[in-house]
């Protein structure tokens, strides 16, 4: 089923992230973990592509395992990082093959020790120039609803949230169908960029996602990454309790229960966990926001 369809509906859409592991035991566990979290009836389940450390093939077949065999509707992650048109044809083909009609179009980081990303010969320098490419393909320009990523408080590389936001826009006007964002823990954060891009004329469905604290250097290392800000009262709480991972998944449990009510009750449309193919705390919030009734 097609995303676009999904956020038609009108229901919150609640969306889960994995990674490709990089072992066949670890394979094997995802395909349980995701055989149970079709218990709780997620609207799709999307797989990255090359992020992790993981190999790019591996995605294909993870998502295609769990649309064809477990039956949950996928998206399939696909990163323009060293690929030419002609490669991220050939990927456009077995997508459709094993019947995968979303895809998250992203330009993918720089690899790592390098600061600028760098197209590869006949590649693409930016996510927009992808999407306009699939779009305009004559086999598979309408074969994928497309998702792309948005950052509520700018992309690492451009802190200048209005040029950031302008850059958006050229990457929905281009074909996609729903934007979903870069993890955050403040929701102001998120209602701003919402109200921005509306003004800006973006009118698809931007989904906030989610990361719930499990593990204070983890949600550190990301945050940096990402560019995201921590709130005051994590930081206080990673402190606090250190090595204990009880305690510290008990609080990352309570905190994104009381963000993801907070979103939806603000008129999100739905939620794009960042599981780390870790479902158990992706469980709790759901149960304790009543999603799973
Ligand atoms: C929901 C989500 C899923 C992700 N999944 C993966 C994954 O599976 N694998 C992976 O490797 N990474 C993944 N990432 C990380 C992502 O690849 C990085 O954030 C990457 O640095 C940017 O990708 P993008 O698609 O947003 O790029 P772009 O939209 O191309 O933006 C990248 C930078 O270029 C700037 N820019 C864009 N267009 C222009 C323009 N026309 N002129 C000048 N500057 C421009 C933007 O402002 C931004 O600073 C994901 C991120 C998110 C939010």
């Amino acid at each position: 089923m097609r995303i676009s369809s999904i956020y038609r509906a009108g229901q919150p859409v609640i969306s889960f992230e994995f990674f490709p592991p990089k072992t066949p035991e670890g394979e094997r566990k995802l395909y349980e973990s995701a055989a149970e979290l079709k218990e709780l009836h997620p609207a799709f389940v999307s797989v990255t592509y090359g992020a992790m450390g993981n190999t790019q093939a591996n995605t294909l077949r993870v998502v295609s395992e769990i649309r064809n065999r477990i039956g949950i509707e996928t998206a399939a992650h696909l990163t323009c990082v060293a690929h030419s048109r002609g490669e991220i044809s050939g990927i456009l083909e077995k997508l459709a093959a094993a019947r995968i009609e979303n895809i998250v179009a992203l330009r993918g980081d720089p690899p790592q020790g390098e600061t600028e990303f760098r197209p590869v010969a006949d590649g693409f320098r930016h996510a927009s120039e992808l999407v306009k490419f699939i779009r305009s393909c004559s086999r598979f320009g309408e074969a994928f609803d497309l998702i792309v990523a948005g950052y509520p408080e700018g992309h690492p590389e451009c802190r200048d949230l209005r040029k950031d936001l302008e850059h958006l826009k050229i990457k929905v006007d281009a074909g996609a169908n729903a934007v979903n964002t870069q993890l955050f823990f403040e929701n102001g954060f998120y209602f701003d960029f919402v109200e921005r891009a509306r003004k800006a004329g973006i009118t698809v469905p931007i989904v906030p996602g989610i990361m719930p604290v499990t593990h204070g250097p983890q949600i550190e290392k990301f945050s940096k990454m990402c560019g995201t800000k921590i709130p005051g009262e994590i930081r206080r709480a990673i402190e606090r309790f250190g090595d204990d991972q009880d305690s510290i998944i008990r609080f990352g449990i309570d905190y994104a229960t009381r963000q993801c009510r907070g979103l939806l009750d603000g008129g999100a449309p739905g939620l794009h966990f960042y599981t780390l193919n870790q479902s158990r705390a992706t469980r709790k919030i759901y149960s304790n926001l009543g999603l799973a009734d």
